[in-house]
């Protein structure tokens, strides 16, 4: 739990006000430090919750909880919102009707969690236990008991699964309001709160939640608090999302492992053959030489090429941070790069290594490729690039094991499997209603406020203004390194961030 600005910037927005250090802003920090001991109080029962979209028992106390956070700080027609799939994951919905207010705003976060893999959890930790640490783990941090006295330091974290991604971001939302409405203030719009329960599950019932309800989610915007703050560790408002597909890449040899002593020189290796292939597939550089690769991104306005020239350099920063001396595209800043298509691999496989290492020629090798996606592309065509090089440099494509009859016609042999994918989503920066919110933010007193066209993760937002005709802008909450903990599973854990 890093103390921040972010309890205060939420209730901003829902707020709206645009008076320079407004007295506003006092009341909602002194509300977050006189009861931060209950709200983490609460906030710890809600992470002790375990949180698989796939375990419905216990999402379903995920829903319950929320539920009752919400009625407990007044908010009505408090509801479950179910897709037409049945016992899939549904998402919780309250709304605050604001007399006379005209416009209306939809906070989202989402309230399940990653996979637990206990071996790859910090020693003496579990997922569900949260721990406060002094701070961050990575620095060194130890375990320390939460205070009696309810009073907590600014680098103090807990850690626990979802404790970022993104149980923060549900408590932070409903908590923002509770502190505006005990502070004795008024929203200023119509506020409706979505939370689902299947985005790290790929939100594959999302689509026909969102079409079940339409009118009920009908907004001006949609708020997503999601994903981590700028590395610079500066707040920031993010308004576009890259989108994602994956491609499972098997390249085939003989049929049966070979000595590499008695047919080495002579039989073909799968993974060399691999390692080719995918090295045709960027240069030095590493621009992707993949024809027409770049071919559909939607450039950016002079509106957004002007706030990514103003995002803090953060380049040498991450750097140090990571131990790495180079970057793939020399010449080119992370938040340029983020703005490209990209291709990466997410990992190899082929014969063993280590003490599992024989003097073998292995049957296969395969690689799984990621494809991010920018504003244009679509992820099929830009699939269908990937394997139409594929075939250019002479492999013949299938998508199931091969047959003897191929394995005799063709000297290269590929299975390729695609995965569903999504395609990226960005907002204009100059909407009214964003340049309002914008404002909003500025008055809680934040020396710069980061704005990206568009974060290097994805979420499917396409599918609010596909279905939905909305707009949605990202606040992200949690703290940069949240990503890298989380997703890399070097600690398996995730910190939490609010006020
Ligand atoms: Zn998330």
């Amino acid at each position: 739990m890093k103390k921040s600005n972010y309890l205060i910037i939420l209730s901003f927005i829902i707020i709206q006000t645009a008076f320079a250090q407004p007295p506003e802003v006092l009341s909602i920090r002194n509300y977050a430090n006189q009861n931060a001991g209950k709200l983490i109080a609460e906030y710890s029962s809600f992470l002790s919750l375990p949180n698989l979209a796939a375990d419905p028992v216990n999402l379903k106390k995920n829903t319950v909880f929320i539920m009752n956070m919400m009625k407990k700080r007044g908010i009505k027609n408090v509801q479950i919102l179910e897709a037409n799939s049945k016992d899939t994951p549904p998402a919780v919905y309250g709304e605050v009707i604001v007399p006379g207010a005209t416009q209306t705003l939809i906070f989202y976060a989402h309230y399940d969690g990653q996979p637990v893999n206990p071996t790859q959890w910090a020693k003496g930790l579990e997922a569900f236990k949260p721990v406060l640490f002094s701070k961050a783990l990575h620095q060194g941090g130890t375990v320390i008991p939460f205070p009696a006295d309810g009073k907590y330091e600014p680098e103090w974290r807990i850690y626990a699964r979802s404790a970022s991604d993104d149980k923060a971001g549900v408590a932070a939302i409903l908590n923002a309001y509770d502190a505006i409405v005990k502070s004795g203030l008024k929203p200023g719009s119509n506020l409706k709160f979505f939370f689902e329960g299947e985005e790290e599950a790929g939100s594959t019932h999302l689509n026909e939640i969102l079409e079940n309800h339409k009118s009920l989610l009908k907004s001006d915007l949609w708020v997503i608090c999601d994903g981590p703050v700028h590395q610079s560790g500066k707040k920031q408002v993010v308004f576009g999302v890259r989108g994602d597909t994956h491609l499972d890449l098997t390249v085939y040899a003989s049929k049966r492992p070979l000595h590499s002593g008695q047919y080495g020189n002579w039989a073909p290796n799968p993974a060399m053959m691999l390692a080719r292939l995918l090295a045709t597939m960027k240069d030095d550089s590493g621009k992707v030489t993949i024809q027409g690769f770049y071919d559909d991104v939607t450039a950016l306005s002079a509106a957004e090429r002007k706030a990514m020239g103003e995002v803090p350099s953060v380049d040498e920063q991450m750097k140090n941070e990571l131990g790495i001396s180079t970057v793939e595209m020399p010449g080119m800043n992370l938040s340029e790069a983020i703005n490209l298509p990209s291709l990466n691999i997410n990992g190899i496989q082929s014969g063993n290594v280590g003490k599992m290492a024989t003097n073998q020629i292995p049957t296969t090798a395969t690689a799984v490729i990621d494809l991010r996606l920018v504003l244009g592309n679509d992820w099929k065509r830009q699939q269908q690039k990937v394997i139409d090089h594929i075939k250019a440099q002479g492999y013949y494509v299938t998508n199931k094991e091969p047959l003897d009859e191929e394995r005799k016609n063709y000297g290269k042999i590929i299975k390729v499997i695609s995965y569903d994918g999504y395609n990226a989503q960005r907002t204009t920066m100059d909407l009214p209603i964003v340049q309002k919110l914008i404002a909003a933010i500025k008055t809680t007193g934040i020396e710069q406020l980061v704005l990206q066209p568009t974060m290097g993760g994805s979420l499917p937002l396409y599918l609010f203004e596909k279905l939905l005709k909305a707009k949605t802008i990202t606040i992200p909450i949690v703290n940069h390194d949240n990503t890298s903990m989380q997703k890399m599973k070097i600690f398996g854990l995730a910190i939490s961030l609010m006020e």
